[in-house]
């Protein structure tokens, strides 16, 4: 209470004394501070984590959020998943990097929970936390081979076009003629698209350089989509199939044979699906009497890898073994069963893309393993109090941007809901981010995690420094299809953008307080975090955003992928 008074007065006396923003925000600030302001603790910086935390704060004016990411940089799978030749996908970056600048909202990068910090201390320092972080693991094909070069998942490979730092040595030869990918979802046919787009064309989008270079060089020509199941049951939607039919210089090569009796499933089929199978049905046709053209792509259907196949020295994959299926049922549950056959396809490029699986981060945190996800109630986690989850890692591994808002949402509004009925106290003293900040730097992790850095707490310049390089700036005007308001050069956050001048600079700026052994803060500069508080005129123009403070514009359905 006393504490309280304290603070009150405090905030007064400057508000008394000054009436420039500077002083408006400190006493802000000092005014989130206080003991009785609900302190939440985000744990992933995805869509899940920046939705959450927008909700909350539109709900709640004297609620504290922090975001604690594992990566250096913010948003997740919009940065390190979405396909560089979808900038409109990426314009939620605007909203998110709205919430990021809240004044009541920190982000924290290069912290990993379960690691650096455990989620029992996020408990004992903030009232809340909700867990957000994703499904970072794979699903993997368990038969022999899989670990050959040239077999990848789809995670890492996307990983590695989009510049995730981890991923920068992954090297991928494509030297090869024909690229096999397993599944057949939208992931998927981002991997095919991007493995057979013109080099001209995905020079202008913001593709890692160290990618382009590769796909300029690649000789990779045929790409070969596989899946269990039969046409009825692929798991793409309709406008990935449209870019794949719409590539330039290339065909579709289908079996026809695998489209028997389809036409005539087609007036029992739900509407989204018969639209589907339409297209795919035309496709055939089309490319029947198309004439040759220098690439190709195409579905196969109806078959399970068994085995991938090395080449001589057993350290290549040279092709993989299919079981030949058959269908169990009918429509979306239809199930794959062998009939004993087997199909060899020949291919030095394997990349694996059936799904993916979230991790236990920390063994105190409720887990089930059969679902790999954290068992939950609308977003409460079952028998844990101050607990919560939200996006892939509550509902498992499925679903676009939208579907990860909405269920954001409905775990914030849980949270909320018990904060109003006293279920979490508030009243009770949480010293939030100050306290972890301690400990982190009582672990002296900065020096033990030699090689990263982050976002707004940097360690160390390495790195981010040698991420930075991989990224480029987009060529020439903004391809059709994407907003002419939002160029692919323009969707990232400006302050965390690798492509920027200003990023450089930071860059420098981070290396050279880091190799005098002092601390590199980006984001939380006074100055910055004064010009946060100003409503970004020029942004808001360019980019249609509003003004903090209002509510962030949703994410704009028809641009996004829908399920
Ligand atoms: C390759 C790919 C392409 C996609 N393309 C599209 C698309 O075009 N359109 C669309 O609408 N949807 C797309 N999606 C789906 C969309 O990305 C997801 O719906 C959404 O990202 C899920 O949000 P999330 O926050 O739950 O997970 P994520 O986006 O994965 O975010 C989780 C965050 O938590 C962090 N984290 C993980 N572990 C820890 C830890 N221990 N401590 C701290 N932080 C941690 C991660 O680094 C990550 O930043 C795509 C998905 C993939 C995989």
């Amino acid at each position: 209470m006393r504490h309280m008074k304290r603070s009150f007065l405090a905030l007064h006396s400057l508000l008394q004394e000054s009436r420039c923003p500077c002083a408006l925000t400190s006493a802000r600030r000092l005014f989130s501070a206080c003991a009785s302001s609900p302190k939440v603790c985000i744990v992933g910086g995805g869509p899940a984590g920046f939705y959450t935390a927008q909700h909350l704060l539109k709900a709640r004016s004297d609620l504290v959020v922090d975001i604690y990411e594992r990566l250096p940089v913010p948003f997740g799978l919009v940065r390190f998943g979405v396909a560089p030749d979808h900038p409109e996908v990426k314009n939620v970056i605007n909203t998110f990097t709205q919430t990021a600048r809240h004044e009541r909202c920190s982000f924290y990068g290069n912290v990993s929970v379960g690691t650096d910090v455990s989620v029992e201390e996020l408990k004992k320092a903030y009232h809340a936390v909700v867990l957000s972080y994703g499904a970072e693991g794979n699903r993997s094909m368990g038969v022999s081979g899989e670990k050959l070069a040239g077999v990848f998942s789809a995670r890492d490979f996307v990983g590695w076009y989009n510049g995730l730092p981890s991923k920068k040595e992954l090297h991928p030869d494509l030297s090869c003629e024909t690229a096999v990918v397993l599944g057949q979802g939208n992931v998927a046919l981002d991997v095919a698209r991007i493995l057979l787009s013109p080099w001209d064309f995905l020079k202008k989008t913001d593709i890692t350089q160290q990618a382009l270079e590769s796909l300029g060089a690649s000789r990779v020509r045929r790409v070969l989509i596989v899946g269990r199941r039969g046409p009825l049951q692929i798991a793409c939607t309709i406008k990935e199939v449209r870019e794949m039919i719409n590539l330039p210089e290339t065909k579709a090569d289908m079996l026809p044979g695998e489209f028997e009796g389809i036409a005539e499933a087609l007036k029992d089929l739900p509407r989204p699906r018969k639209r589907l199978t339409e297209l795919l049905l035309k496709t055939l046709k089309v490319d029947e009497g198309q004439q040759m053209v220098d690439k190709q792509w195409g579905f196969r259907f109806l078959r399970s890898p068994v085995e991938v196949l090395p080449d001589a020295d057993g350290k290549k994959v040279t092709g993989v073994r299919f079981s030949i299926n058959t269908l169990e049922g009918s429509g979306e549950e239809a199930r794959a069963l062998p009939t004993g056959q087997t199909q060899d396809i020949e291919c030095g490029l394997l990349i694996s893309s059936i799904g993916y699986k979230s991790l236990l981060i920390d063994p105190s945190v409720p887990f089930d393993p059969r679902t790999s996800t954290v068992p939950n109630e609308m977003g409460r986690v079952s028998d844990t109090s101050g607990l919560y989850c939200s996006g892939w890692v509550k509902r498992g591994p499925t679903g676009v941007i939208a579907t990860t808002m909405n269920d954001s949402f409905e775990t914030a509004q849980i949270l909320l809901k018990d904060l109003d009925s006293g279920t979490l106290d508030p009243s009770v003293d949480k010293a939030g981010a100050q306290e972890i900040t301690i400990l982190l730097k009582t672990r002296e992790i900065r020096r033990t995690q030699e090689g990263k850095c982050s976002f707004s707490n940097c360690r160390t310049g390495t790195t981010w420094a040698a991420s930075c390089r991989t990224f480029r700036q987009p060529e020439g005007p903004p391809r059709q299809g994407g907003t002419d308001a939002t160029p692919a050069s323009d969707w990232r956050i400006q302050r965390g953008s690798p492509t920027t001048q200003a990023m450089a600079e930071e860059d420098k700026r981070a290396r050279f307080l880091l190799g005098r052994g002092g601390e590199y803060r980006s984001v939380k500069t006074d100055s910055e975090a004064q010009a946060r508080t100003r409503p970004p005129d020029s942004e808001s123009r360019t980019h249609g955003g509003r003004r903090p403070g209002k509510t962030p514009a949703p994410p704009r359905e028809s641009r996004l992928r829908h399920e």
